[in-house]
Formats: C-alpha cells, sequence, structure tokens
C-alpha cells in the first residue's frame, strides 16, 4: 500500500517508540506519586515540556499543557478565552475550533464572527481585521490548512490584530504546522495547538503551548495535574514519544520539506491535466497537495485507488463524519460544485518516496482514464 494520508495521521516513529517504551515496560508510575519513582516521571514530562516548546517557542515566554490531542487543545483555547462579546475565527477553520465558537454561541457567550479565505485558501486578512473590535474577546487562525494545506502567516496576522485590540487572546490551531512548517512564534501570538499523531506520535496525544502571562481557566477540573491547568494522570508513554518524534522530525525539517515540495511538483506534472486540476499553492505547506479532479467525484476515486494500492482521501478524515457532498473548505476557497465534488488530498510524510509519488500518479491516471468516458 502506498499511503498518501498523512494529514489525518502518521505512521508512528519507531526510534520514538522504541525510546519511549521504558515508559510502559519499566517506569509505569504515576507521575504524581509521592515517591521517587514518580517525581522522575515528574522531571521526564518537565524534560518533555521544554523540548516540545523549544523547537518553536522561547520557553521563558510559552508553558507546555498536555492534553488528549488536538481536538482538546484548540477547545480549551476556545473556552478559556471566548467570552462575552464577539469571537472571531475564518471559515476553514478545522470543526474541533468551529464547533467550539458555535457552542460558545449556543451557550449565549459569544458572537462568532467569520473571517474569509482567500482562493488559495489563506485567510482575508482585511475581513479578518474588520470584524475585530472592542468587544473581541479571543481571535482563532490556524497556522496551515489541514485540507488546502495553505499556510498563514500567524504572527504577522496576530501583531495586525492586537494593533487593531491589544486585550485580544489570539490562538492558532497548529496541528498541520507544528513539525512541519518552520516558524518561531512571536509574543503576539498567545497559544497554539498540537497534536502527536500528526508527526510520528500517537493518537490521544496532544499539547497547547501558551503564553505563560496569560491567567488560564481550565477545561477540565480533578487532580491537578499540569500545575491545575489540565487534570488527569499524563499520558507518559504518549508524552514522551510525542517528544522523541518531534525531535526526531525538526532535526530534518529543512531537508524533508525541500524534498516534498519537489515531489509535489512532480506529481502535478505527471496527474494528467485532462483529468487533474491543482489546487493549492505552491507556497502552502509541501505536505499536503489538494488537486480536484475534472470528471469524477473525489469520493469514488478514494475508493478505487484503496483497491489499487493507494490510499489518499477528499477532503479531512474529520469532516467525513459530517455527511456533507461538498468539502466547506473547498467551498470557502471558491470552488465551484462541480470542482469541489473532484477534490483529493494527497498528503506526504518524509517517509514519501519517488518512487511512491510515480506510482500514485500512475494509479490515478489510469483510474480517470478507465472511469472518465463512462461519466459523460
Ligand atoms: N486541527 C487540525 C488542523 C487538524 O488537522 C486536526 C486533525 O485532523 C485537528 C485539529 C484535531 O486533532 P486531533 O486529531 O489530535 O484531535
Amino acid at each position: 500500500m502506498i499511503y498518501l494520508d498523512n494529514a489525518a495521521t502518521t505512521k508512528p516513529n519507531e526510534t520514538a517508540l522504541k525510546k519511549a517504551a521504558v515508559y510502559v515496560t519499566e517506569q509505569y508510575f504515576n507521575p504524581s506519586a509521592p515517591y521517587k519513582a514518580g517525581e522522575d516521571l515528574n522531571v521526564a514530562l518537565k524534560i518533555a515540556r521544554s523540548n516540545l516548546v523549544r523547537h518553536i517557542a522561547d520557553e521563558n515566554v510559552f508553558e507546555c499543557i498536555f492534553t488528549s490531542c488536538g481536538t482538546e487543545g484548540d477547545n480549551a483555547a476556545v473556552f478559556a478565552y471566548g467570552r462575552r462579546g464577539n469571537v472571531v475565527t475564518t471559515e476553514v477553520e478545522h470543526s474541533a475550533v468551529l464547533n467550539a465558537v458555535t457552542e460558545l454561541k449556543n451557550r449565549g457567550i459569544a458572537e462568532p464572527r467569520i473571517a474569509k479565505v482567500l482562493a488559495d485558501g489563506r485567510v482575508d486578512i482585511e475581513h479578518l481585521l474588520s470584524l475585530v473590535d472592542e468587544k473581541t474577546t479571543l481571535v482563532s487562525v490556524m497556522h496551515v490548512n489541514n485540507e488546502t494545506g495553505a499556510i498563514n502567516d500567524i504572527n504577522a496576522i496576530a501583531k495586525a490584530v492586537k494593533e487593531k485590540n491589544p486585550r485580544v487572546v489570539f490562538h492558532s490551531d497548529g496541528v498541520q504546522g507544528y513539525g512541519k512548517i518552520p516558524v518561531k512564534l512571536s509574543s503576539f501570538v498567545d497559544l497554539y495547538a498540537v497534536s502527536a499523531h500528526k508527526i510520528g506520535g500517537l493518537k490521544g496525544v496532544g499539547a497547547l503551548f501558551k503564553k505563560k502571562s496569560l491567567a488560564f481557566r481550565p477545561l477540565i477540573y480533578g487532580g491537578g495535574q499540569e500545575s491545575g491547568k489540565r487534570s488527569g494522570t499524563e499520558n507518559v508513554f504518549g508524552i514522551k514519544s510525542f517528544e522523541y518524534a518531534a525531535e526526531e522530525k525538526f532535526k530534518t525539517l529543512e531537508a524533508d520539506n525541500k524534498r516534498l515540495y519537489a515531489y509535489q511538483e512532480k506529481m502535478t506534472a505527471l496527474l494528467d491535466g485532462a483529468y487533474f486540476k491543482r489546487i493549492s499553492s505552491k507556497d502552502g505547506s509541501p505536505y499536503i497537495l489538494y488537486v480536484s479532479a475534472k470528471i469524477l467525484r473525489g469520493e469514488i476515486i478514494v475508493r478505487l485507488a484503496y483497491d489499487r494500492g493507494l490510499i489518499i482521501s477528499t477532503a479531512s478524515a474529520c469532516s467525513n463524519n459530517s455527511k456533507r457532498r461538498y468539502s466547506r473548505v473547498a467551498l470557502a476557497c471558491g470552488l465551484d460544485e462541480k470542482t469541489a465534488d473532484g477534490v483529493l488530498r494527497i498528503s506526504f510524510s518524509p517517509e514519501t518516496t519517488e518512487e511512491e509519488i510515480v506510482k500514485a500518479s500512475e494509479i490515478l491516471n489510469a483510474i480517470a482514464k478507465e472511469y472518465a468516458p463512462k461519466m459523460r
């Protein structure tokens, strides 16, 4: 099988798993236990927090709160800082942000204000800023879109937002950015949510990077773990494997990106232009190639490709739960319904090889050639 659905999840990194194995086989203690074995694990968690933050932010400014996933990090941010007034976000956010913001409205807390995006999927900054006023409490703009791969310059956007209202808390969903797109969080960004399973860690582990200076109202109350900011016994194995997977990922980030950008170009060139049209822009994430099949439905191609040994996706895996025919992200980018019906998300990992790119293109071209005449 050729696996090109890495934006949905990645294969766990073997080096990271091996290194972290000791935290299930030997050091399985509770990190809050009041004896040395527990204290040792507490130290191991502290090191993981520091190592994970340090890749993209100043450790003196940002802290790391472990969560159960990226969705929890986004929810924690929205419910902690979306206060009375309005909350501004974008129409292409992951449901982890959009549905949480809708829930703020359902609870009568805040009015959601939704910024438009440009054709390439980046937020329309002018429109976003026009929605920010003195009653805005939270602005949430994703770093990298999980469907189109569009990259937002979150430091610049956060700066512009704060110039308009310095009291706004700025959150960014960094789930598709962390470990993939080089960034150093400026102090204009307050919160950044990440998830382990998108970069070779395990499902069920995430983190919210938060400016230390910000007071925080937890989403989950209990035994006071994570300095009272997120109760629940920490998944030490999951967290340590996340730390090690991130270490591996950041080591080769620049070289991986260069290679994956070249693969994107290669695949774009190999896909038959009579049947496929590239949607994602060249300056998006090197990890995501977003194309539309001009004739067939994306959903059908995905199934046919699977039968021929290629795993790709249409829209994001999570939006498959919504039973919507067209991807809301594709429509938000201005694609007509026919083009939106044919969207395919092809997403790479550092393990993706050139041979796989060639083979995947052949499979997709063969499917299109075979089925397109039947659709006329
Ligand atoms: N945000 C984005 C941009 C994502 O792509 C995803 C997962 O697909 C999430 C949030 C949710 O992350 P998790 O699966 O860890 O809950």
